[in-house]
């Protein structure tokens, strides 16, 4: 028997029951009809009025994908459900006296909002069209429907722009003396579709294909091919989405929403897309429109409740008069079909238990419900949202928990603009997309992406937005329209993207080809002239507008989250600071403990500074102890207030590590500073020091600096070095233990290979911390380990766990040594190429390489807990901050990540959806 491809919305999951041989989860509903197919047999499941429709599968189109012809007997099938579609409507494909017309919608696994291709109207020809304006009555629509049709099938399947068909359409406009589309004469309309066919006639050499089944064996193709199109590769791409799962296509019964003043068409979301707030019903409808109406921007689109129709007007001056007169809600306007609207988003939301994205037309006064999906929230909302829900009783904590995703915590760090800050307000819009945006007004993606390219911040500005328009808003900083509501496609990338958005900003004009936009007072703003766009209350100023960070303490949401988080999690979360400030916000953000200090960095200060190149260049041994005598104190402070901040909490100080040389001058530079002096002034003194700093630099000179002199082998090789450090370390911890703080010292040693490297350092070292101790009178819990980043390490693990009471995972060099990718250099020279080209799924340096060097950081943690069962095992490279490695952490069993302190919160809610993730499974 020939595989099943095609599927009907009616009875679609009982018969794929019957083919898996299991009642589907939701999921694999997804996976196989995509969330719009999905949702589809769902609604008609759950009797809510939804036109016919059939499916065919997301399999179809790997196969597809795969020979680039239909899958056997796939066709065959589409016949067979066109053919159900007949019975179920009383209408007939390509024929009167009722034609069937039905639309042609791509619809992924998950949504990928505006990615994808739809043909509307398919199945109109001269003759269907004859027969639509007689069953309705409307000749005007029938043509209106016609000359729609074939701009879109033109433009998606024949990949022929309708931008050619949109200029005749303006002409005509322009010849009529009219504004907008509905108020084009009929005998222009008429007009116009046979310029359409004629159009596309001399540009194909044959005419406009009037066979419905052609239309729709074409179409089927198209949707399958803009599965690999540029800007559905590009979004799946930033959005982390296999490009292998390929897309279902639902062909499913066109309803009409232009049919006259009691048909209409709508979007809306069940709760506010920006926020998460639960007032009302928030979207937008038209009436006598059809669905890419309401999102073109070309009509302003009405609210659907009237609370959103009021606060809407008296944001713009609009008198109550007015709005009741020219912009009704839906709510009043259709009060029954509103009624039962509400419903039925109610019903939708408590079925998937989650905020839901619908689609709605009404024909005639018959409501009917298009497609829903789970909504595209921004990340403020999907905070606000899950915990509301939570509240609300609908979904638990682990949940709650699991619908925010973890990286986009982050953005609660997100500045605002400074309320303080001075700033010009040239134009006002919509607030689609919080956050704070600067950047040069840009105004197309192309240029929009060229200008990020070149490291410029960049708000693409245009009139609305497409999807050709994506890769250039995900290169900007924000993104500003003309025209549009909060349901346009500019909105929805943008809160999906979770850029700053303001769109419909109705009072500026933008002209692409002059590159500005003018506003209501005339103004004009050019290319590469910086604005600042503000999504959280939908206002444009003119220049740079003072950024501040948002106040932690104030996300109550959030903070209810990350509590439930705590108490899921397994992992510990810990912060890489090495100062007292960014251990504070580490704090702050939840962090446990200070899982790295990079010691080093205290060496900025230009005293310690002065005293290093000292201790490298002086070759006596006094003066050598003299340089580390200054340095003690420097680093003795810094520890203190580390110690201070970290009350309670483990401080795991890891001893100097960089390459030495990047304490001294660099070669090149001193070498034209010689060659100057040599040329203007020979006899100088100022020469004769540069040339001996020279000849230090050139002695100290690596080829390879990262695997030379650096970490432990510094350590070793430069004597009272460590010792310094753990000496000036001890002193704080004890002194400070003395003031009644509770300190928990830990030493690292970085770079360690060899057991005996290891042995060696720690036993010096742990002499010195006996010995201070003795003398400050003060006993503290002090711990020994080392990091973990050199392959050889982790390959002798057992060994060095002897010697050591923590490991620390450096993922950071452990990469760099065990792909042979040096971490300064490769992602600028190749490595975002390899990813590009599918050598590599991630960037090892952000995500780690589960089968490399996750494979050796599992065998690692393995042996040493064998050896020494009380080991405890952590992470401090970058790695530890990404909710994807941190799930590899989870799963091998580490005891904690240490990351960033902004990273803090991330890796909180990331620990505890590792958790239940892995054991879920
Ligand atoms: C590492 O290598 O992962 C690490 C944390 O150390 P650093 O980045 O300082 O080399
Ligand atoms: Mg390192």
């Amino acid at each position: 028997m020939t595989k099943k491809w095609v599927y009907l919305a009616h009875n679609g999951k009982a018969a794929y029951e019957e083919v898996i041989g299991h009642e589907p989860t939701l999921d694999e509903m997804k996976a196989i009809f995509g969330g719009k197919g999905a949702g589809l047999m769902t609604m008609t499941a759950a009797g809510i009025p939804v036109p016919p429709a059939s499916t065919i599968t997301t399999e179809a189109c790997v196969e597809y994908m795969r020979t680039d012809e239909f899958p056997e007997g796939m066709w065959e099938q589409v016949l067979d459900s066109v053919k159900v579609l007949e019975e179920q409507t009383g209408k007939t494909f390509g024929k009167g006296p009722n034609p069937l017309l039905v639309s042609v919608r791509s619809g992924g696994r998950l949504s990928m909002p505006g990615m994808m291709d739809t043909v509307l109207n398919l199945g109109l020809n001269d003759e269907t069209r004859v027969a639509l304006a007689e069953r309705t009555g409307d000749e005007w629509f029938s043509y209106d429907a016609y000359r729609r049709f074939i701009t879109m099938f033109s433009d998606i399947v024949m990949d022929y722009s309708r931008e050619h068909f949109e200029a005749e359409l303006e002409k005509l406009k322009e010849e009529e003396g009219v504004e907008l589309d509905p108020e084009v004469s009929l005998e222009g309309l008429k007009k116009l579709v046979g310029i359409y066919k004629q159009m596309y006639q001399e540009k194909f050499g044959e005419p406009f294909p009037s066979d419905p089944y052609q239309q729709l064996r074409l179409s089927i193709r198209a949707v399958f091919d803009s599965w690999n199109g540029e800007r559905a590769i590009a979004y799946r791409e930033h959005e982390g989405i296999p490009h292998t799962w390929g897309t279902a296509v639902n062909v499913q019964t066109m309803v009409f929403g232009n049919l006259g003043d009691n048909s209409a068409t709508g979007v809306c979301f069940t709760r506010d897309p920006s926020t998460g707030a639960h007032e009302y019903l928030y979207g937008e409808w038209l009436p006598n429109a059809q669905g890419e109406d309401v999102v073109a921007g070309i009509r302003t689109p009405r609210k659907i409740s009237l609370q959103a129709s009021r606060e809407w007007a008296e944001s713009r001056g609009i008198s109550e008069e007015v709005r009741q007169e020219k912009y009704p809600s839906l709510e009043e306007a259709m009060p029954k079909t509103y009624q039962e609207f509400s419903e039925i988003a109610a019903k939708l939301e408590a079925y998937y238990d989650d905020m839901q994205d619908i689609e709605f037309t009404i024909e005639e006064g018959k409501l009917w419900i298009l497609q829903t999906r789970t909504g595209k929230r921004t990340a403020h909302a999907s905070v606000k949202i899950a915990v509301d829900l939570v509240d609300e009783g609908v979904i638990d904590e682990e949940t709650a928990v699991m619908r925010v995703e973890a990286r986009y915590v982050e953005l609660f760090l997100r500045p605002s603009f400074d309320p303080k800050a001075e700033r010009e307000l040239i134009a006002e819009g919509l607030n689609a997309s919080p956050g704070a945006g600067v950047g040069k007004a840009v105004f197309d993606a192309k240029r929009a992406k060229e200008m990020q390219e070149a490291g410029e911040d960049v708000i693409l500005v245009r009139p609305e937005t497409a999807p050709d328009d994506v890769p250039g808003m995900l290169a900007s900083k924000g993104v500003l329209t003309q025209k549009g509501g909060s349901t346009s496609h500019a909105a929805v990338v943008a809160r999906g993207a979770n850029l700053p958005c303001v769109a419909g900003a109705e009072g500026i004009t933008v002209d692409t080809n002059k590159r500005q936009f003018t506003t209501t007072e005339g103004e004009v703003v050019k290319e590469g002239e910086v604005i600042s766009i503000d999504g959280f209350i939908g206002e444009v100023y003119r220049g740079a507008v003072e950024t501040i960070e948002t106040v932690w303490e104030e996300q109550t949401d959030l903070l209810r989250l990350l509590g439930w988080a705590d108490k899921i999690r397994r992992l510990g979360v810990r912060a890489n600071a090495d100062q007292a400030d960014g251990a504070e916000m580490a704090n702050r953000f939840g962090s446990e403990g200070i899982g790295l200090a990079r010691t080093e960095h205290m060496f900025f200060h230009p005293v310690a500074r002065e005293a290093v190149v000292r201790m490298i260049v002086t070759e006596t041994k006094e003066g050598r102890e003299k340089a580390l005598e200054d340095m003690l104190p420097i680093q003795e402070e810094d520890f203190e207030a580390l110690f201070e901040v970290m009350d309670g909490k483990p401080v795991i100080m890891r001893l100097i590590d960089p390459p030495m040389h990047e304490f001294l001058p660099a070669k090149d530079e001193l070498l034209e500073e010689v060659t100057r002096l040599r040329c203007e002034n020979p006899g100088s003194e100022e020469l004769v020091e540069k040339e001996k700093m020279l000849e230090i630099v050139n002695r100290l000179w690596e080829t390879n600096p990262m695997m030379g002199l650096r970490g432990c082998r510094a350590g070793i090789m430069y004597e009272g070095l460590t010792e310094m450090q753990t000496r000036a370390y001890f002193q704080a911890a004890c002194r400070v233990a003395k003031r009644g703080i509770d300190v928990h010292p830990e030493v690292m040693i970085p770079l360690v290979g060899h057991v005996n490297e290891l042995t060696l350092e720690s036993e010096k070292l742990k002499e010195v911390a006996a010995q201070v101790m003795e003398e400050e009178g003060v006993e503290v819990p002090a711990m020994f380990g080392t990091m973990i980043e050199v392959p050889r390490a982790a390959l002798v693990a057992a060994e060095i766990a002897k010697e050591a009471e923590f490991f620390s995972f450096g993922t950071n060099d452990l990469t760099q040594m065990t792909f042979g990718f040096s971490r300064d250099d490769a992602q600028g020279k190749f490595l975002m190429q390899y990813v590009d080209m599918g050598i590599l799924p991630d960037d090892p340096f952000q995500t780690i390489d589960e089968e490399g060097v996750g494979k050796l950081v599992a065998m690692c943690v393995e042996d040493a807990r064998k050896a020494n069962p009380d080991i405890e095992v952590g992470i401090c490279g970058e790695h530890g901050g990404d909710p994807k490695s941190i799930d590899f952490c989870h799963r091998v069993g580490l005891d904690y990540v240490s990351c960033s302190p902004p990273r803090v919160p991330v890796a909180r809610l990331a620990a505890a959806q590792a958790e239940i993730r892995n054991r879920e499974k």
